[in-house]
């Protein structure tokens, strides 16, 4: 899709804007140098760090947030 231009990052913000407004949960920003990139549970808690191509869950314990026990939809172990 090299005919195609990227979409604006500005976009990509406001698309998690809005996900946010209607509660969407564990909202992240993929393929892009962003603060959002990595999934951050409600409470504040980190659980998954994402840079470039990589990710590492760090708050996610047998499908819990570490902080608060929030069930976290995935398979992450
Ligand atoms: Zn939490």
């Amino acid at each position: 899709m090299k005919n195609v231009s990227r979409t604006p990052l500005t976009t990509l913000e406001r698309a998690r804007e809005i996900g946010k407004q209607f509660k969407l949960q564990n909202i992240y920003l993929g393929n892009v140098s962003s603060q959002f990139t990595s999934t951050i549970c409600e409470c504040g808690q980190e659980l998954v760090n994402r840079s470039g191509y990589h990710g590492m869950v760090t708050g996610i314990r047998s499908g819990k947030c570490v902080s608060c026990g929030k069930g976290v939809y995935g398979q992450f172990e």
